[in-house]
């Protein structure tokens, strides 16, 4: 029986081995193995709200090996350290727990191999980014990110109560001001208000916790029409976020960011969203990549040079012959993944053997009560620009999709279900 192996398990991957697992490993015509390092999926264009403290994501995310005995497929947790082309096989690191080795480095083969390994985060050798700033990739670092913000607010409430105004304020700054740095944004000014409604920190959340958002270009969103980006720059401007567009990032030390201008912007916190790259381990396989380091992939998303290697979502680097580059989005992911499940289980791949993008369009939270985005008619082509409550619930609607993909319409309703119930029985946000 032949061996498909999926390295990640993030929007693109989860989603393939799920289907793959429903139809090549149910009727035993194939062994589908996912392998990621985490043991649970959570949905990454949700992780400003595990950074905001409003998700908690020990109930929102799927464990992958419930998700692998409901869908016929396995799951080995580990870290996927090189891959031997010649022989087929991947290296797995020693697997760690509090410190002690459970399971050593080990080898597994495949037939096939399909690479979603995500993307991260691509600092473009700004000096002191690296050591200094905060990321959101994962649901470790955006709980790290959290846990700081909570404590920076508390300690400056603390330095306030004492009579200290200068240094009882905090001032978060986030680089970037594509979708992750405005809706994180968006978030955090919320988190701030719950947190002080709850008396977790004595700070006047609209006065003294400052958020900026940097972005080098000329708009916020720059994905966006202007009109759209406009509208998102004046909706955090109403929060109280400063928002500085053309500005860009010369140099970050640990308590403040540095412009081109020469002007240094205080930052207790700094949240880098500036852009993404190939994870490292792209650039190793001896395949084609592009200049941030995803791997090459032609129209049925196999890497040119190896017949049993195709990479999907962020690592995937795929140019469209019409459309031209498609953008590391979940959108894409899921629209890969879909089409390399079939494409894998020999069936008609959707819209002939190539794979192709269809762009719906795209939305970005500005918070629980507002959203901005365009929707684009895959078959008339028009694009609608939508805001307000309107892109709010349309935006709701792109996780219940992910949802959908995994757990089918009854447990989807479940989730949607629990979830709403669980928001009216807890605070809107993490207090610790
Ligand atoms: C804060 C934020 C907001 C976003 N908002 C949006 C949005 O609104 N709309 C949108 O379309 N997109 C959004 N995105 C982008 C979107 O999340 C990504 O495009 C999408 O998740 C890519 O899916 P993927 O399957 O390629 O990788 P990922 O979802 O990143 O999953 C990669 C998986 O691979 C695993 N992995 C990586 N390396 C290894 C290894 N060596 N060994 C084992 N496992 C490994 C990781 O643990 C992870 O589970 C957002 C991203 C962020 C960070």
């Amino acid at each position: 029986m032949e061996t498909i192996v999926i390295v990640g398990g993030g929007a693109g991957g989860l989603e393939l081995a799920t289907r793959l697992g429903d139809t090549l490993g149910k009727s035993a015509r194939a062994r589908v193995l996912l392998i990621d390092r985490a043991p649970g999926h959570f949905w990454k264009p949700l992780l400003h709200t595990v950074a905001s403290g409003k998700c908690d994501p020990q109930v929102t995310q799927v464990e992958f090996a419930a998700q692998a005995a409901a869908h016929h497929f396995d799951f080995v947790q580990g870290e996927v350290m090189a891959v031997d082309r010649a022989g087929r096989s991947i290296e797995l690191a020693p697997r760690c727990s509090d410190g002690l080795e459970v399971q050593p480095r080990r080898r597994l083969p495949y037939d096939k191999l399909v690479l979603a390994l995500g993307s991260v985060t691509n600092f473009f050798n700004v000096p002191g980014a690296a050591e200094h700033v905060l990321t959101l990739e994962n649901v470790n670092q955006a709980e790290a990110f959290r846990k700081r913000f909570v404590a920076a607010c508390i300690q400056a409430g603390e330095r306030k109560a004492r009579g200290d105004a200068a240094q009882g304020q905090v001032h978060v700054v986030i680089v970037g001001g594509g979708a992750t740095g405005v809706e994180l944004a968006a978030e955090l000014s919320h988190s701030a208000r719950a947190l002080a409604q709850y008396k977790v920190h004595a700070l006047d959340p609209l006065r003294d916790v400052r958020i900026s958002v940097i972005e080098r270009g000329k708009f916020l969103l720059p994905h966006l029409h202007p009109r759209q980006s406009v509208r998102a720059a004046r909706h955090l401007t109403s929060l109280g976020i400063d928002v500085l567009t053309e500005t860009a990032v010369s140099s970050v030390s640990p308590h403040a960011v540095h412009d081109a201008a020469g002007h240094a912007h205080r930052a207790d916190l700094t949240l880098w969203a500036a852009g993404v790259e190939g994870p490292a381990l792209c650039g190793t396989l001896g395949l084609p990549v592009n200049r941030i380091n995803q791997i090459v992939v032609d129209a049925t998303l196999r890497a040119p040079g190896d017949t049993a290697i195709y990479a999907l979502g962020d690592c995937a680097s795929y140019t469209c012959p019409v459309k031209g580059a498609v953008p590391p989005r979940a959108q894409v992911a899921h629209q890969q993944a879909m089409f390399l499940a079939d494409l894998l289980a020999r069936r008609d791949a959707p819209g002939g053997l190539d794979f192709r993008y269809r762009d719906y369009g795209s939305l970005v939270s500005l918070g629980p009560l507002a959203a901005v985005g365009v929707l684009s008619g895959a078959v008339t082509g028009r694009r609608i620009q939508v805001s307000g409550a309107t892109a709010r619930l349309l935006y709701r609607l792109m996780y219940q999709k992910h949802l959908l993909a995994l757990h089918g319409m009854a447990r989807m309703a479940v989730h949607t279900l629990v979830d709403w119930l669980r928001a009216k029985l807890v605070p809107p946000v993490k207090l610790y």
